[in-house]
């Protein structure tokens, strides 16, 4: 189309679609955010039934751009991951991860790593390798993946899940009940813990659907010698009826947003949210 004449351009660059030039920008403002430090982490603590313990926290990467001012990773992971990005981007969400660790009483961190990520080639040897060299037990990381990385080939994810849990670290599966997962499936994974996602918590109160769904999963988790993570708690009678329910833990604004290192090392030190 560039070769056709400068009308024929213009028409071109007009009708380029906003998305794709927003998408240009935001890539290759990432390829130079880690070296420009505009990258950090936030943690997010996960409660125990009782609400009293934190047992672990949910790393959640931030970006703060120069371009656009704090970006959410729902805008930029999704970009990053369609390109080779999001290798660089989750080789130092681990390494800041680990080295909080290193700092940290006994609670776990849980990464997420997007589905690009799990099916890296020798993604289990990357991970043991990292936590080796920072001298973390494999127990304090905890793996989040969604169902989408595993189910696409589920026979080599049950292989890497397998070997992941072998070497001790935990494994969530995120976003529960959102994928194509086939519960009949699920029983094939090594997994510790289902994360129920957040769409089914806010409809918990509202509509009988959602109720029934958040109970089957807490159901299922439990048949199944899972925890259970409810994600997006916002309300003291989110909690009542989660706690009523069964959910192993609990996540969200209701207990704490996510904080930065040196406010999760404060609650980490005493083990509660308070
Ligand atoms: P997610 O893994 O499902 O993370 C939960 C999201 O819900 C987070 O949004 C968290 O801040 C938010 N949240 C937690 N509790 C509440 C609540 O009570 N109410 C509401 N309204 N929201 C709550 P965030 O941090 O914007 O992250 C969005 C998504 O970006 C994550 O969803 C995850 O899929 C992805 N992401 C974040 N950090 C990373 C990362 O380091 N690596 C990868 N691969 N993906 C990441
Ligand atoms: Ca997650
Ligand atoms: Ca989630
Ligand atoms: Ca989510």
């Amino acid at each position: 189309a560039k070769r056709g004449g400068r009308g024929i351009v213009r028409v071109f660059d007009e009708s380029m679609d906003e998305g794709i030039r927003f998408r240009r920008r935001v890539e290759s403002g990432l390829s130079q955010a880690i070296a420009k430090g505009e990258l950090s982490l936030a943690y997010q603590p996960i409660v125990s039934r009782d609400a009293i313990d934190v047992v672990g926290f949910e790393a959640l990467v931030r970006w703060n751009t120069q371009e656009y001012g704090l970006m959410s990773p729902a805008t930029f992971i999704p970009i990053a991951e369609e390109s080779n990005l999001i290798h660089e981007l989750g080789d130092w969400v681990l390494g800041q991860a680990l080295d909080v660790l290193q700092q940290w009483p006994g609670q776990y961190v849980s990464v997420n790593f997007s589905p690009r990520q799990f099916r890296r080639h020798n993604f289990v040897g990357h991970i043991m390798e990292s936590v080796q060299r920072a001298g973390i037990a494999p127990a304090r990381l905890q793996i989040e993946i969604t169902e989408t990385a595993i189910f696409d080939d589920a026979e080599r994810a049950a292989e890497t899940l397998y070997k992941l849990r072998q070497m001790g670290f935990r494994i969530a599966l995120d976003d529960f009940g959102t994928g194509y997962s086939s519960l009949y499936n699920i029983r094939k994974f090594a997994l510790d813990c289902l994360k129920i996602d957040k769409s089914f918590i806010d409809g918990m109160g509202r509509e009988r659907e959602s109720a029934a769904i958040v109970h089957s999963i807490i159901h299922l988790g439990r048949a199944l010698g899972l925890g259970v993570i409810a994600e997006g708690v916002e309300t003291e009678a989110q909690v009542q009826a989660l706690r009523l329910a069964g959910a192993s833990h609990m996540q969200g604004y209701f207990f704490s947003r996510p904080v930065n290192a040196e406010r999760a090392l404060e609650m980490a030190r005493k083990g509660t949210v308070s």
